[in-house]
């Protein structure tokens, strides 16, 4: 079959290799949708340390159930599915409290955490286990369904603020995440949601995503006003910074970006102001969730796909995410 594969910074390579084989808890399913995700463009990049070259990238996918191993008992060939890519151990402490995302021995297709490298979905085929897979609901498209995976990191996220009824929302960073946040806030009964970002088009798509107001924070100032929940949709020094200046007092700010390792934080505005601030990783059952949300119109993915191409182009997709002045959101490549 042919793959795509990332060979180091800015090379990309098509390669030739055998269709896998499922083992005895896996089905093969044939991709037909996989979203590039920011942190393959990263990796595309050469500065995501959990993309290792050489490496088959892609982890928000659908496609169709070609053959089962012998032990897959729910699933049959034909069906149509998207797969949480989450490998978790399912035996470590964080698994047997059912905190699948933080499992210390997880892996995820089309990545390198751990320095395992596992073939991700630019690719014809992939081998997932069963337990791994979701059946889609009829009324949901392939290319809806490789949005459920970054649907779900956003709705995770705003889960994790709790009970946002009345609540005026800040959203730092209106790219995919954010605005896909944004989406999900919507259904949440918030008093306001005002996103901030530093690009006027992506700006307007938040308004479009359902943000009662948008904020250049390279024009104008950062507001004065004082916010009940901020998500920071970046996680860097400058956003947290900003997070911490307008959450209110006693407040919460939700990090769902991790765009810097490490930072310089205002600590002492911390502990003066008791704001409270969680980490937000990957997703438990959100993707599941996210298609509901999808299945009942409260969402919309079709507004984030800007553009679908064959795997052919992938090349062509990834160097115009990289443009500053890209016009894209997410871009779907059909293998
Ligand atoms: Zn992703
Ligand atoms: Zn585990």
């Amino acid at each position: 079959m042919k793959a795509l594969q990332y060979e180091g910074a800015k090379e990309l390579r098509f390669i030739e290799i055998p269709i896998p084989e499922p083992k005895e808890d896996e089905v093969r399913i044939k991709v037909k949708a996989v979203a590039i995700c920011g942190s393959d463009l990263n990796g595309y990049k050469g500065v995501n340390s959990l993309r290792v070259a050489p490496l088959i990238m892609g982890h928000e996918f659908s496609g169709e159930i070609d053959c089962c191993g012998e032990k897959v008992k729910k699933l049959k060939k034909g069906v149509r599915v998207t797969v949480n890519p989450t490998l978790y151990c399912g035996e470590c402490e964080n698994c047997i409290k059912a905190n699948y995302n933080l499992c210390d021995k997880k892996t995820v297709p089309g990545t390198s955490v751990g320095k395992v490298n596992v073939p991700g979905a630019m690719a014809e085929y992939i081998c997932v286990r069963e337990k791994n897979v979701i059946p889609l609901l009829d009324s949901i498209t392939f290319e809806e369904a490789a949005m459920l995976e970054p649907m779900g990191v956003s709705l995770h996220g705003v889960k994790r603020a709790g009970n946002l009824k009345n609540q005026k929302v800040a959203v730092i960073g209106a790219g995919p995440i954010g605005l896909m946040a944004i989406q999900c806030i919507c259904n949440f009964q918030a008093e306001e949601i005002v996103c901030m970002d530093l690009i006027d088009r992506r700006l307007q798509a938040s308004l479009e995503c359902g943000a009662g107001r948008a904020i250049n924070l390279k024009a104008d100032a950062l507001p004065e006003e004082k916010f009940d929940v901020v998500f920071d949709c970046v996680g860097n020094e400058k956003t947290i910074t900003q997070a911490a200046q307008i959450v209110r007092n006693d407040g919460k700010i939700i990090v769902i970006g991790m765009a810097a390792s490490e930072i310089h934080f205002p600590i002492k505005k911390f502990v003066a102001n008791e704001f409270k601030m969680y980490g937000s990783y990957q997703y438990l059952d959100e993707m599941k969730e996210a298609m509901e949300l999808l299945a009942n119109k409260k969402i919309d993915v079709k507004k984030m796909i800007t553009s679908v191409l064959p795997l052919e182009k992938a090349e062509d997709a990834f160097e115009s995410l990289c443009s500053p002045e890209t016009k894209e959101i997410k871009i779907v490549l059909k293998p």
